[in-house]
């Protein structure tokens, strides 16, 4: 028999968010009740996102590049400064950090855990850096007690439930910033949020993501020109209810986590884990291997999704010339993100499974 086209139903989806009538039964209130921003959705995700993060805020934003954008002026962030910032991420991490007018200062990341090398880290502290920019990269939450003594502001995008010494991401530096961008475990389709203990820090993002405006004075006065970096009621009430459910999705992630470990644990791969005690995020499962990109487009040609894992920083034209980072090279060139959600069936991670056995060597 000659092999059959592929339809949509063999391919096993990278990213598939999980949402369905509960999310249309919310945006239908924020249709019925014809307040599309500035309603209660958004305050209602906040609460929930607040607790989630273990903050007292947690402020809403139009996606994670806006929170980061305005978590670094938040911090004061401004020409002159430098931020320390892994060489291996999403660029966004680092792009924020230039647009204000400081230097993103690009840290190398241990090729294991692809997080940032703190030994690294404190070999480029210099008089100027004013804050370290940490990403709990693919959602694998970082070392932070062992970066140098700086202001942190943690990149969580990936990292919304996921825990560090029992302490939740998103509250464990100055301020964290989520994305709720469909390829994260909760998602509005495009959307953000700064979450911090801190109410001068909170106060200035509120103030930050409309248009300056101040809100401890009703909004009379603007002390700083700002943005619209709001989010929309609609896509607030997306969120909501996926919120509601983050410990049943983070309990399906963890069992398609355990599925993959099971399968591969014979294979010439390393293998995504959090340290002992703490909570993985599970943005995304990253395996590194040699050949990537072999056995990359030889799972794409099976129907199985996949993807590289993120950008090495100092290979992008904005980023060049601040030297070699080596890890973060290994990270770039070996990092392979499977199909990764909610609805991921066994029999589809038989199937990527045993393709990977097929195509990587054993031990
Ligand atoms: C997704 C992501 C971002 C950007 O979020 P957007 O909502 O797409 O703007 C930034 N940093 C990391 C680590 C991410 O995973």
């Amino acid at each position: 028999m000659v092999s059959k086209p592929e339809t949509s139903a063999d391919v096993v989806r990278l990213a598939k968010p999980a949402v369905g009538e509960d999310e249309l039964a919310e945006i239908r209130d924020v249709l019925d009740s014809g307040m599309l921003t500035m309603g209660p959705k958004v305050a209602e995700f906040e609460e929930l996102l607040a607790v989630a993060a273990g903050t007292t805020h947690a402020v809403a934003v139009s996606s994670g590049t806006a929170a980061l954008h305005v978590g670094v002026l938040a911090l004061g962030i401004g020409p002159g400064d430098e931020v320390l910032v892994p060489a291996y991420t999403f660029p966004a991490t680092a792009n924020v950090v230039a647009l204000v007018g400081a230097t993103p200062v690009l840290v190398d990341v241990d090729p294991v855990t692809m997080n940032m090398d703190a030994a690294d880290a404190a070999r480029r502290v210099t008089p100027r850096t004013k804050a370290v920019l940490a990403v709990h990269l693919f959602g694998r939450p970082a070392r932070l007690e062992e970066l140098p003594e700086l202001p942190v502001l943690e990149d969580a995008a990936g990292a919304l439930g996921a825990s560090h010494g029992g302490r939740a991401c998103g509250s464990l530096g100055e301020l964290g910033c989520f994305s709720f961008h469909p390829r994260k475990i909760v998602t509005t389709g495009e959307g953000g949020a700064v979450t911090t203990s801190d109410d001068v820090i909170a106060e200035r993002v509120r103030s930050l993501r409309h248009h300056g405006w101040s809100p401890s004075d009703e909004y009379a006065d603007m002390p700083r020109p700002a943005f619209n970096y709001r989010l929309s009621d609609v896509l607030a009430a997306l969120g909501i209810p996926q919120l509601r459910r983050l410990d049943e999705l983070h309990a399906a992630y963890d069992r398609i986590a355990a599925g993959y470990a099971e399968r591969l644990s014979h294979l010439d791969v390393v293998l995504p884990e959090a340290d002992p005690g703490d909570r993985h995020g599970w943005q995304a499962y990253v395996i590194q291997l040699d050949e990537r990109d072999a056995v990359m487009e030889a799972l794409r040609t099976q129907g199985i999704q996949c993807q590289i894992g993120t950008y090495a920083l100092h290979r992008l034209g904005a980023y060049r010339s601040q030297g070699s980072f080596p890890g973060a090279d290994a990270a770039f060139d070996r990092a392979l993100a499977l199909p990764l959600h909610a609805g991921l069936t066994d029999a589809e991670l038989d199937r990527v499974g045993e393709a990977l056995d097929k195509l990587v060597s054993h031990h």
